[in-house]
């Protein structure tokens, strides 16, 4: 999954843990013939080689990762699925990576003739998620949230002037915007509108504490690996910001200083979800920012299971995962292999595994099944944004996305988390399913961390393609929910996200065995899914893939 900072932006030894080796089942499968269940340890035997220390965090662009795609495609071949990329298997993909030059950049904070230096460790340091300019000096202005919420006639840009000025908002949305449209409006591209249109030319983002899932320490640790973005400026999103500044919030009191506000006030009111107040502030930010620029190539890898009906096979339901992580990076305890074992080898591992499995089943889907292995997530859903706009199937065949991102088996499943639950019918026959084999659902538990627009279903979903995606969840307030927050701040994007981790095998294949009965009942069924009525994301519906 997308660390939220880029979401934010203007725009994851082969030693079984003792958990593990627990709830671990027999090797074997049981149940019906025509669909046996999964056991976990199919799954588990997956992760341990895309997550190995072999594969260094499979870096998108990186030997590596294509290492990892070699692997996945000698596994595709094996089960007989047929090619379904651009050239066999793969999708190539130009990309441009960026990467700030401390020693030849600085930030500081300017009122009149007093100048105060940021530090780039502990205060406030440049996100390349934009093309930063290579000088800048522009006044700041207090915006709340940043959000302009037109179905909900919320503007926190609304008479304020942001002519030529660097905009400074606190990530999250009041709590009366519903879930998917604060995160729809939070994403990099709409965010970039609205801050387009209002005028501004930047964004300083005050990190949340309610929100952030990583300590700043970590966060900053990482703060000059590259980013990434697509070749071809139909993709560039954040086309005329020149500034995108990460502050830390212990630090930010400095922002407000002079305004007539605390940022007590303005962060007591964020974790409340409260509106928040906009003014502008008394400082200008001074920036010089020196960026490498470099080109490079990275996949994405497709493989079809045709349908065996003569018509709905050339109808398609996407099961996609990204394989990329974010490689090595700064140590921690040593450690400098970023694994992404969690991260999602395990949501790789679950599309391999379901493939596997229907060369086994006596039963084949009627519409074709898509196995997409996505590169570029953790750079920006970069991968999925340049499928759905450049498909390698029809534009319009693909009728569903079930996308599986960090899906984390590290409790046993009790409650299944659906992504998009109340947005089109894959919703509801995701939740049957899941019921069908004992498990509950819910909705996202905590929609202030964007899940929903945080990994690549999002991009189906812009493209009109009914999409969801599904982790194992926790009931508020309970001990799982404490495991879960734990796993975020020590193991979430650490490379401590590995194969030394407890994981739970049983959840993994109740999990899986989900999924698959899922993508069977939306490729048997002989309506495609939609959107609901009341969704705000039916407006995408019949766009199509391809084209821009
Ligand atoms: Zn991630």
């Amino acid at each position: 999954m997308r660390n939220i900072l880029l979401s934010l932006a203007v725009s994851t030894m082969l030693v079984l843990s003792s958990a593990a080796q627990q709830s671990a089942q027999p090797s074997g499968a049981s149940g019906g013939a025509a669909n046996p269940h999964f056991d976990g340890s199919s799954w588990w035997n997956y992760v341990k080689v895309l997550a190995s220390d072999d594969m260094e965090g499979r870096e998108t662009g990186s030997p590596a990762l294509r290492h990892a795609e070699e692997y996945v495609v000698e596994q595709l071949q094996a089960d007989g699925l047929e090619p379904a990329g651009a050239n066999g298997f793969y999708q190539a993909i130009k990309f441009e990576s960026r990467q700030v030059v401390e020693s030849g950049s600085s930030l500081a904070l300017v009122h009149g003739k007093q100048v105060e230096p940021l530090s780039f460790s502990d205060d406030a340091f440049f996100s390349t998620r934009v093309d930063l300019a290579p000088s800048i000096e522009a006044p700041l202005v207090f915006v709340g949230y940043g959000l302009s919420v037109p179905e909900k006639n919320y503007d926190d840009f609304a008479g304020l002037d942001l002519k030529g000025k660097v905009a400074v908002i606190v990530a999250g949305a009041p709590a009366d915007i519903p879930g998917a449209l604060a995160s729809h409006y939070q994403s990099p591209a709409e965010r970039s509108k609205a801050l387009r249109k209002a005028g501004a030319i930047g964004t300083v983002v005050i990190l949340n504490p309610a929100s952030m899932d990583i300590p700043w320490a970590r966060i900053s640790a990482n703060r000059t690996h590259p980013s990434m973005s697509l070749q071809g400026a139909e993709f560039d999103e954040t086309a005329g910001q020149k500034l995108l500044v990460i502050f830390n919030p212990a630090r930010a009191e400095k922002l407000f200083e002079g305004s007539g506000h605390k940022l007590q006030e303005i962060m007591d009111l964020a974790k409340a979800r409260k509106p928040l107040p906009r003014f502008p502030l008394a400082f200008s930010i001074r920036a010089k920012a020196e960026v490498n620029k470099k080109e490079l190539e990275s996949s994405n890898v497709i493989a079809k299971l045709p349908g065996s009906d003569s018509k709905l096979q050339n109808e398609f339901v996407v099961l996609s995962a990204h394989i990329d992580h974010i490689g090595i990076g700064e140590p921690i305890n040593g450690d400098r292999i970023y694994n992404g074992a969690m991260d999602n080898a395990a949501g790789s591992a679950v599309l391999l595994d379901t493939a596997a499995a229907f060369r086994k089943a006596s039963n084949k889907p009627r519409r074709s099944v898509l196995f997409v292995f996505l590169t570029g997530e953790e750079k920006g859903l970069l991968g999925s944004r340049y499928f759905t706009a450049y498909p390698t199937v029809k534009p319009g065949s693909m009728v569903a996305d079930i996308n599986i991102d960090m899906f984390l088996p590290i409790v046993p499943l009790k409650v299944l988390t659906i992504y998009g639950l109340g947005e089109s019918s894959l919703g509801e026959l995701a939740k049957e399913t899941a019921q069908s084999l004992g498990v509950r659902s819910q909705p996202d538990p905590e929609p202030q961390r964007n899940a929903f627009i945080r990994s690549d279903q999002y991009n189906f979903i812009r493209r009109g393609i009914p999409a969801l995606a599904m982790g194992v969840g926790f009931d508020p307030g309970s001990p799982e929910q404490q495991v879960f927050k734990d796993w975020l701040t020590r193991r979430y994007h650490a490379p401590s996200d590995d194969l030394n981790q407890p994981v739970d095998l049983s959840a993994a294949a109740k999990y899986e065995d989900i999924v698959r009965m899922l993508m069977l009942r939306v490729a048997d069924n002989p309506e495609r899914p939609a959107w609901n009525p009341d969704s705000f994301f039916r407006r995408y519906a019949g766009m199509g893939a391809g084209g821009l």
